[in-house]
């Protein structure tokens, strides 16, 4: 296996760029000065290394199914799910494949090599999203980690019949978990919803990830259940909630509760802004459905941030770049300074690896090397400009992304 040799890699904990030395796949070696020889040598000139991006919310069965158009009428969540409905209708294996693969090759190109894929799991479509995405998975081996969720984005019972295909789901080789509390009829039943999730979860000793309260309702009450649960069955740490629109609805004596909650059980909460940004809840004033980043991040609850969907039912943008969707929640949450701008970097690295208990992330001596190299001097300039990067996997490089403008 060939030796690197990095000169001048800028790393985002230290004032002064480095060199490192990468041998059999991991880092070998970080200082400041390396004299060391190795098979290939590569100046990054000042330019950022970081470990490589996590997309831990990206469902790869539904992307690219809008490149030829999608149309909406009211541009509401509820009809998001109407327009999948007659697309997952015509589902087969092989086109689920083909298009999981190619979002998974297309977020590998932007830097990302460890990816949480949510996969419908409904009677609509039976498992035959999941067949596809677990072809897609083997496929891209050598190039990503990728997880499988069993999402019931329908409701399990809502939708009868789910229940049974999410057992199934699990033992056919999904990771995690998923829920969507909400898509039940009545507050009753979302309660029920998450109770089944978390008994699947601990009949296969897995990690839960559900979409909890993407609503302005503030009596949503499935996000404080969820992490009440963990605390309950010893889940702490591996139970993640996405897009928790309603704690912004909620009073701040409630939400703050919540929050408070949420940090005793370790809970995750990934944060999706490009999709909640532009698929509307409800009527006007129109908000962006984001919940409340800033007070989760300082109260120290773990945040992330993802894709969540690529040309789709629900969003007809989407590029599975991190450093794109990672700029609008800087938008978002305005986070406007050199500084805060490193927390929504954290969101698309660290926060993302903690969210999927990724072991062994990071660069350090001993860690495989999964790294970037982002032609840009700090967080802030590399989403400012989004640039050219180069992409390792176990201290190989597998992809190249280019960025070039020219004046003439
Ligand atoms: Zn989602």
């Amino acid at each position: 296996m060939r030796s690197i040799l990095i000169k001048n890699a800028q790393l985002r904990d230290r004032k002064t760029p480095v060199d490192i030395l990468i041998e059999q796949g991991k880092f070998s070696k970080i200082e400041p000065q390396l004299t060391a020889t190795a098979d290939e040598f590569i100046d990054a000139a000042g330019a950022l290394v970081t470990p490589t991006f996590i997309d831990p919310h990206l469902h790869i069965d539904k992307a690219y199914t809008a490149l030829s158009g999608r149309l909406s009428r009211r541009e509401t969540l509820e009809e998001s799910i109407e327009i999948m409905q007659e697309i997952k209708r015509n589902y087969t294996v092989d086109d689920v494949r083909q298009r999981a693969v190619r979002a998974i090759k297309d977020s590998v190109k932007y830097g990302v090599t460890k990816i949480r894929g949510d996969v419908d799991i409904d009677t609509i479509g039976g498992l035959t999203a999941l067949e596809g995405c677990l072809q897609a998975r083997e496929e891209t081996r050598d190039i990503a980690d990728v997880e499988l969720v069993a999402f019931p984005q329908e409701g399990i019972f809502r939708d009868p019949g789910t229940e049974e295909l999410m057992w199934q789901a699990m033992e056919m080789g999904a990771d995690v978990v998923g829920g969507m509390p909400a898509a039940e009829w009545i507050m009753a039943e979302a309660r029920r919803h998450v109770d089944l999730v978390f008994a699947i979860a601990r009949k296969f000793d897995a990690d839960i990830d559900m979409h909890i309260d993407q609503t302005k309702d503030p009596c949503a009450q499935s996000l404080e259940y969820s992490a009440w649960l963990s605390i309950k069955n010893g889940y702490q740490g591996r139970v993640t909630g996405g897009h928790c629109t309603s704690l912004a609805y909620q009073t701040d004596a409630h939400a703050h509760k919540v929050i408070e909650l949420l940090k005793y059980a370790n809970f995750n909460i990934c944060i999706n802004p490009q999709v909640l940004a532009i698929m509307g809840v409800d009527a006007e004033p129109r908000t962006r459905g984001l919940t409340r980043v800033r007070e989760l991040v300082a109260a120290g609850v773990n945040v992330a941030t993802a894709q969540d969907t690529i040309c789709d039912g629900f969003h007809i943008f989407g590029t599975g770049d991190p450093l794109d969707y990672g700029m609008l929640m800087a938008y978002q949450a305005q986070y406007n300074s050199t500084e805060k701008v490193k927390i929504v970097y954290d969101m698309i690295t660290e926060n993302a690896a903690r969210l999927m208990r990724i072991e062994n992330y990071g660069i350090s001596v001993g860690n495989p090397a999964d790294f970037n190299i982002i032609y840009a001097p700090n967080e802030a300039e590399a989403f400012r400009t989004r640039p050219k990067r180069l992409v390792f996997k176990n201290g190989k490089l597998i992809a190249r992304g280019e960025k070039r403008t020219e004046l003439l």
